[in-house]
């Protein structure tokens, strides 16, 4: 089936059409800065050049309208009408404690998806956005919400639970969500379909490491903790956000600086992590260029990302009892040897070895074992793939069956 997935910031639009039955994709691209004097436009076709090019995109719903007329235009020959598309896979990052699996999109799920507007007020309105626009635009297919949360309603009440007063939850359903739930599944699937471990008795530690970061304890296929908490600013520091913080900071810095919330917002999520560490950059692969040029602020900020990684592999180990893998993927786990050594040094004593050479020589795009042979825990790269996910499970749901390719 011919699935479009898409995925609304607050000024792009994101898209992936996806042939599920090979789960090939035919072309993928974005519109960015949608409403500013120039957006910009990308292609890239499978087995063609990219294409950019830039001009004025008022607004959600034209920004899907310049994809399917490049999707329609002969000259890509890419598809013939708008019906060769069977479905359309929205990635909605918070289903709060609605959704534990994808679900075809009604108006029930949009007020929900609305609801939850105030749990992520940076994502949750651009997606429902982008799922408004595309039912404009694509009228008469189904249109599917697939939530980065929902594979972590697993989670038990000790791991989502915060220790602030009960009725917080019950009021405001204050508690521990997870995001990046699509990679952390697809990721664990990855290795179930590597291994012949049964699923059930297999315990597995995701790391997500990309700007976004965080890690997942996976047992028997069910999330039982994650770093991200009741927001995706927790856990892990990442590239502009903090990760976890003493809260009494937050008190400190607003009389200290004289900082209104809103600013205190922005300074968390956009001006912290590895780029309020360094002072230079939120991108790795600056950061280790720079601190290979001796700049200490930068080595810094690699060396506590590092011990993160090291925290929560240790912490998992200890609450699952145990580990059979840790996976690594997204943009730093997937392409810098150097973290992924970092992250896990000195952990041979918990029976983790990892061989130096297959971790340099691993190859791009590739699942790899990255583990000596006597390592008592697999350590694998497994690329994401969050796309395909969301178009099987559109895929699946359009056409109303319930059999999952995934095991
Ligand atoms: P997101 O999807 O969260 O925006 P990505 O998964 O694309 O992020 O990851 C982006 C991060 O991956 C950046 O910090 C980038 O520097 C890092 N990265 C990509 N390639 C490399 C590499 N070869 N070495 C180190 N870091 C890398």
């Amino acid at each position: 089936m011919l699935v479009l997935v898409i995925n609304c910031g607050s000024s792009s639009v994101k898209y992936n059409l996806i042939q599920t039955e090979d789960e090939k994709e035919v072309c993928s691209g974005m519109v960015e800065r949608i409403g500013a004097v120039t957006a910009i436009i990308k292609h890239h076709p499978a087995n063609s050049p990219k294409t950019k090019l830039t001009k004025f995109v008022a607004n959600h719903s034209d920004a899907l309208q310049e994809i399917l007329n490049y999707l329609l235009d002969e000259d890509n020959a890419i598809i013939k009408t708008p019906d060769d598309i069977k479905a359309v896979g929205h990635r909605v990052v918070h289903g709060g404690e609605m959704f534990k699996d994808s679900v075809l999109i009604d108006n029930i799920v949009k007020d929900a998806i609305e609801q939850a507007f105030d749990l992520a007020p940076l994502h949750n309105p651009p997606n429902l956005k982008g799922i408004e626009a595309a039912e404009e635009r694509l009228p008469n297919i189904p249109h599917v919400a697939v939530f980065d949360t929902a594979f972590h309603h697993s989670l038990p009440p000790h791991a989502y639970l915060y220790g602030i007063p009960n009725r917080l939850y019950r009021r405001h359903k204050i508690r521990r969500y997870g995001f990046h739930g699509t990679s952390h599944y697809y990721v664990s699937r990855q290795y179930y379909k590597l291994t012949d471990k049964p699923k059930a008795d297999t315990k597995v530690i995701s790391c997500h490491l990309g700007n976004g970061a965080s890690i997942t304890a996976i047992d028997g296929g069910d999330s039982v903790d994650t770093s991200m908490g009741f927001t995706p600013l927790s856990g892990m520091v990442m590239g502009t956000r903090s990760g976890d913080l003493d809260p009494s900071i937050l008190f400190y810095i607003i009389e200290k600086e004289e900082l209104q919330l809103n600013s205190l917002h922005s300074m968390l999520n956009r001006h912290s992590g590895l780029l309020g560490l360094s002072g230079y950059a939120s991108d790795m692969r600056d950061l280790i260029a720079e601190a290979n040029n001796g700049d200490r602020r930068c080595q810094q900020a690699i060396d506590v990302f590092c011990y993160n990684i090291k925290k929560y592999v240790g912490s998992y180990m200890a609450t699952m009892n145990g580990c059979d893998a840790i996976l690594f993927t997204a943009g730093i786990g997937e392409n810098s040897a150097y973290i992924r050594e970092k992250g896990l040094e000195n952990l041979e004593v918990m029976g983790i070895e990892l061989d130096k050479e297959r971790n340099e020589n691993a190859k791009r795009g590739e699942i790899t074992k990255i583990s000596t042979d006597s390592s008592a825990t697999d350590i694998y790269i497994v690329p994401t793939n969050e796309e395909l996910v969301i178009a099987i499970d559109a895929a699946k749901i359009a056409s109303a069956s319930n059999q999952s390719p995934w095991v």
